[in-house]
């Protein structure tokens, strides 16, 4: 049985203190509903940030508390689907974003879905890769607005959050608070004008607790690549905490050589960037499971 929550049920800052709307079982299936980052205030070409309610931005799902689960433990997500149910509205904006000195006009932009694409302006057609850009589970203590990403994860707007992956955070209190939001149809790393896509959506997961001592969060694998992301007000300080996160990953838990794990990191392993436009910057190390098993280490399921 799948327990189903909607996207009325919306917080905007991940806290110890809200209440969860939903209680889940470790294991069970929760299907829930996401707002776009603006809660579906941006409609039509003419609706502008100028007259955006600023405190409904970037809604997550939630919080659902999962139980069993206390703080220290390591938390895995499966995302079963995550579907972008469309339209998905742009913004470009002067002074905003990363690209905010070259705008000079603003702009809201309402991007059609059509099947398994989205389609910008009439001209340019773009495969979908529905994505989370808000992942994660309530701090120990204090209080992380929706719009800042951090090691409870937050708006990491990194497009491996799709489809297929399994997430891992670190729970900082019982229950987990978990929520979710800011889905995008498809998002280029680095989101510089400010946004992707942004669309309502659906999603389905599994939360459970697993046991892999050590292991840096948040961490993220698919079939083909594991990957540690990293947030920090330079990108410069953001990829020095995700390239220390996989040397120790490589290291203390698959098992590698330390030199074998720095030659390899930058023999196969990918730096990117999530994004550069939050109010912290977001970077991850890409690595293939497949060298991995070279070593003999598999991720326990
Ligand atoms: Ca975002
Ligand atoms: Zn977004």
């Amino acid at each position: 049985m799948a327990c189903e929550l909607t996207r009325d049920k919306a917080f905007f800052a991940f806290s110890p203190d809200t209440e969860p709307v939903v209680r889940v079982a470790q294991g069970e299936e929760l299907l829930l509903t996401t707002h776009d980052c603006f809660s579906g205030q941006l409609k039509t070409t003419a609706d502008t940030l100028e007259t955006l309610d600023w405190s409904i931005t970037n809604p997550a799902t939630g919080p659902v508390y999962i139980e069993g689960t206390k703080p220290g433990d390591l938390l895995r997500i499966d995302l079963h689907e995550v579907k972008a149910t469309g339209p998905s509205v742009m913004v470009a904006v002067p002074q905003v974003g990363a690209l905010g000195d070259f705008i000079t006009e603003e702009e809201t932009v309402i991007v059609e879905h059509r099947g398994e694409t989205v389609v910008f302006k009439d001209k340019v057609v773009v495969k979908q890769n529905p994505m989370l850009g808000v992942i994660g589970v309530a701090p120990a203590e204090g209080v992380i607005p929706n719009s800042t990403p951090g090691i409870h994860g937050g708006n990491m707007d990194c497009t491996l959050v799709t489809s297929g992956s399994s997430l891992y955070l670190t729970v900082g209190v019982e229950g987990a608070l978990f929520g979710c939001g800011d889905m995008h149809a498809v998002m280029g790393d680095g989101e510089v004008v400010i946004c992707g896509a942004e669309t309502p959506g659906e999603v389905r997961l599994t939360p459970q607790v697993v046991a892999i001592p050590g292991l840096p969060t948040p961490f993220i694998e698919n079939d083909e690549i594991v990957a540690v992301i990293g947030s920090a007000e330079t990108v410069d300080a953001a990829y020095k905490i995700v390239l220390g996160m996989m040397h120790e990953f490589l290291t203390k838990v698959a098992g590698l050589p330390n030199n074998d794990a720095a030659l390899l990191m930058s023999l196969v392993g990918n730096l990117k960037f999530c994004q550069v436009v939050d109010p912290l910057m977001t970077v991850r190390f890409e690595f293939p499971k497949s060298v991995l098993a070279d070593y003999g280490y598999v991720l326990p399921r």
